[in-house]
């Protein structure tokens, strides 16, 4: 079941003698959601003071012996599975060495040569029935290092051990990304899936889900891979895109001017907007990787994946699929809802035997409108799924026009309540008593007789006699009857 996807055009450069494709693979460190870190009992907590949440283990205390957090480990398989990827049965831990102020280890533990997940594929799209499958190569579970706090002292740089031994989840793609806009669209996918899961918050900004990103370009039609570089620690989408429109036409450059590009680790300046070289890019064995000693393999049973299978909430891809064949609303809308879990769930109790396109288009347009508005969350939303519902029913009942399911709406957002009471202790009912309404058109022509001399020279004024009806009534006389009575009794004075 679900949508056939075209694949998309790739962004190509123009250079003085070719066409360039960019080719980009993506390395996103996730920070796994989990109260205590990878290797210990610390705290995770973001926020807290320099080196509260440190013990033994994430300060290298000598003897000190890593012990593994389970819950981890069932956070990355639940992402692998997220990712359709196959999970490792068998996977081991190396430590990966090298020295850093912030890395009292001396090593990072992290997995090279048996990860825990992997293959598997996240779906980009970038417009209707248009999306690139993006093959992940392999997910692994690794530390975090702490950080060097360098603007506090004239002379002197500060360790913040805070983040040391916090669990990461390493995603890497294969380099199945042709533009920059692919890139920034398979990081926010990646990130909606997994803040479905539950296995990482997704925050960008604190650092919780960073990407290193990997370029290169070749002329188009070409197989080949050229040199890559790696621009390092990305937090910021538009800042990715940045970097990869930059850092594509500077290869390009140097290729076309017979140059070659060096393999290097660069660093993109968002004040610039220019990438630079930050270390020639290490390979495997410097590093020096083994396995590491103090940590058993990690053997994972086929019941504890199933079970974790079966707990697995319904992910976006067969959510939106579900949505638009369940409430017949359009690839749009379903996207809009499916943004975050919590839309969607707002949507579906509004939704709940009621007309799904009514309910999706109040939901996004009123809803998510009037919460865009006062910057909340749908969480922190003033109206209940529930009120919502109970505006459309009156609406549909046709007791009130949407012009006042509108007012309505906004009586409820700010004084709470419900909203059948409302409509009929505060008089909104829709005046449907063709007599009554057939009296007011009569007083109004009356009133306006020049206006009434205008009509009979112009018949397209007859719009001023039912707006003045709907004043009179405060919008409540029910508009296409106005229409007809002022038609009628306008017809009867020609
Ligand atoms: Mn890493």
């Amino acid at each position: 079941m679900g949508i056939e996807y075209q694949e998309p055009q790739s962004q190509l450069l123009t250079g003085n003698n070719d066409e360039w494709e960019i080719i980009i693979g993506l390395e996103v460190h996730a920070q796994v959601s989990s109260k205590a870190k990878l290797f210990s009992g610390s705290s995770t907590e973001f926020g807290t003071e320099p080196n509260n949440n440190v013990d033994f283990v994430d300060a290298a205390m000598p003897g000190m012996l890593p012990v593994l957090n389970e819950f981890c480990v069932e956070q990355a398989i639940r992402t692998g599975l997220g990712l359709k990827a196959k999970i490792n049965t068998y996977s081991e831990f190396d430590r990966k060495n090298y020295f850093y102020p912030d890395l009292p280890q001396g090593y990072q533990i992290s997995q090279l040569y048996h990860p825990v997940v992997g293959e598997g594929i996240v779906i980009v799209e970038l417009g209707e029935g248009i999306a690139r499958k993006v093959r992940i190569e392999h997910l692994h579970l690794e530390q975090d290092a702490g950080k060097s706090v360098h603007d506090m002292h004239p002379s002197l740089s500060f360790v913040d051990l805070n983040r040391t031994g916090v669990a990461l989840m390493e995603i890497v793609s294969f380099p199945d990304l042709r533009s920059s806009e692919e890139a920034a669209a398979y990081i926010l996918k990646l990130r909606q899936i997994l803040r479905y899961l539950g296995t990482c918050d997704g925050n960008m900004q604190n650092g919780n889900l960073r990407a290193d990103v990997n370029v290169s370009v070749r002329p188009y039609g070409s197989s080949q891979l050229n040199t890559r570089c790696e621009i390092k620690n990305m937090n910021s989408t538009r800042f990715i895109q940045q970097a990869i429109d930059y850092e594509a036409r500077r290869q390009m450059a140097l290729w076309e001017s017979d140059q070659v590009v060096v393999q290097e680790t660069r660093l993109y300046d968002p004040k610039t907007g220019k990438t630079r070289s930050m270390r020639s890019k290490e390979e495997a064995h410097d590093y020096r990787y083994f396995p590491c000693p103090d940590l058993l393999p990690l053997e994972i049973s086929q019941e504890w994946i199933d079970s974790i299978h079966d707990s697995l909430p319904e992910l976006p891809d067969e959510l939106k699929n579900r949505l638009m064949r369940q409430y017949g609303i359009t690839d749009y809308d379903a996207n809009v809802l499916t943004a975050e879990r919590e839309n969607a769930e707002y949507f579906e109790t509004v939704a709940q035997n009621r007309n799904g396109k009514i309910a999706a288009n109040w939901v996004i347009n009123e809803l998510f409108g009037r919460l865009n508005k006062d910057s909340l969350d749908i969480f922190e939303s003033p109206i209940s799924p529930d009120q919502l519902g109970a505006i459309l029913d009156i609406l549909e009942s046709g007791a009130i026009s949407s012009k006042i399911a509108k007012e309505l709406f906004e009586i409820v957002w700010l004084e709470g309540g419900d909203p059948h009471t409302i409509v009929t202790e505060r008089q909104m009912k829709q005046v449907t008593d063709e007599n009554a309404i057939a009296k007011i058109v009569k007083d109004v022509l009356a009133d306006n007789p020049s206006q009434v001399e205008k009509f009979k020279v112009n018949p397209k004024l007859a719009g001023f006699f039912v707006g003045q009806v709907m004043k009179r009534t405060s919008g409540k006389a029910n508009p296409e009857l106005v229409n007809t009575i002022v038609q009628k009794q306008l017809a009867e004075l020609q």
